[in-house]
């Protein structure tokens, strides 16, 4: 198992580790920052260099039973198991996907207190991201009011906590419930709790802001009606 570092401290940039696995252009570490492919955000990019001063970019970052797989760039010729690495973090891109995935949890609650719509897909890029709805419609007043909606959330300062908590005490908490927690497959005993103070709270894996005035300005761009359970709403983060 790797220990997932960025679940605990989102806004770490660098660490150190030990490399347990190699195969080809793939290395394992024992510890790691890089989040990888999931929860509709893109994996993290950077750097790792070896003790022995070798220095590689990490092109992709993925996730497959517990252990987290790093691609290097270029391949590397030789590296021996046990040996120490530090990793640094894309750290633009990272917080850039860390603005725009606490923006989307904050949609998403806004359309579910104020519509009782629920989320039926999302993508988060750096640049750009989309949230499909099921909803009747996403017309411009309704945009409108999310707008504002965004702003009063973004001006109101919540804090951003992460907890962990047992999978039988989540089963009870109404706001797991509402999210679906029971779809967490069993075999997850502890889950990572993430909490938007007075907006938002569910089991998430990503990375988050601390504070909801760090997403910036919250730019809708457009929607497209995509079918009955998909209405779709792009939009972008400004400083
Ligand atoms: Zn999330």
């Amino acid at each position: 198992m790797t220990e997932l570092l960025y679940q605990k401290d989102s806004y770490l940039k660098e660490f150190e580790a030990e490399i347990t696995d190699v195969e080809d252009d793939i290395i394992i570490l024992n510890k790691t920052a890089f989040a990888p492919t999931g929860g509709g955000l893109q994996c993290d990019t950077g750097k790792i260099i070896t003790e022995n001063d070798n220095e590689y970019n990490v092109v992709e970052v993925s996730s497959r039973g517990g252990k987290v797989k790093h691609k290097l760039s270029p391949v590397p010729e030789m590296i021996i198991k046990g040996t120490k690495a530090k990793g640094i973090i894309d750290w633009d891109k990272r917080y850039k996907q860390m603005r725009m995935h606490t923006a989307m949890h904050s949609i998403s609650s806004i359309l579910y207190q104020r519509y009782g719509a629920t989320v039926t897909g999302g993508n988060i890029t750096p640049e750009r991201s989309r949230v499909d709805f099921d909803i009747d419609h996403l017309r411009q007043e309704r945009i409108q009011e999310i707008e504002s909606a965004m702003s009063e959330i973004i001006a109101g300062n919540h804090v951003i906590t992460v907890s962990f908590l047992e999978r039988v005490e989540a089963l009870k908490d109404p706001d797991l419930i509402r999210t679906k927690v029971n779809l967490i497959p069993e075999s997850v005993k502890i889950l990572r709790i993430v909490d938007i103070k007075d907006v938002d709270r569910q089991a998430d894996g990503g990375v988050h802001v601390n504070n909801t005035r760090e997403i910036g300005t919250f730019i809708p761009l457009k929607t497209e009606n995509r079918g009955k359970d998909k209405k779709r709403l792009y939009f972008t983060l400004e400083e």
